[in-house]
């Protein structure tokens, strides 16, 4: 079994977070640290630690995440301005959580997605 983190006592509501959606498969919080007027984290109920662990069954629970963010983004009132969708990997993709999140930010211009190659 993969190791929890923090998100998993968040899933089962035993530590405080804002949570917006929930289901069988699939939980969606604000992120602590927001880094924009919306920025909100969804996530695997399964301890998935990162892309590198997904496995051909983890299929549907991943395309959920899509049909979350974009319910989630309506609800928010920022589908039509737009947002992004991000999913860190690793020390170089800048992941600090080992259970995988997509990032759905949005509520202002969000700028470039990278700084320029060095
Ligand atoms: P990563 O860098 O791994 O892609 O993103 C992890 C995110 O989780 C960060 O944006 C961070 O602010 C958020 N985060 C870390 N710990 C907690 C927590 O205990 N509660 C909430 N709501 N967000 C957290």
């Amino acid at each position: 079994m993969p190791e929890e983190t923090i998100f998993s006592k968040i899933i089962r509501r035993e530590v405080p977070a804002t949570i917006l959606f929930q289901d069988d498969r699939v939980t969606a919080f604000r992120d602590i640290n927001a880094k924009a007027p919306t920025h909100i984290l969804i996530i695997p109920n399964k301890v998935i630690p990162s892309t590198n662990d997904v496995t051909p069954e983890d299929e549907g629970v991943l395309g959920h995440l899509f049909i979350v963010a974009a319910k989630l983004a309506k609800e928010q009132g920022i589908a039509r301005d737009g947002y992004r969708l991000i999913v860190n990997c690793g020390r170089h993709g800048g992941q600090e959580v080992y259970h995988l999140h997509m990032h759905l930010m949005g509520g202002r211009p969000l700028g470039p997605m990278l700084m320029p190659a060095g």
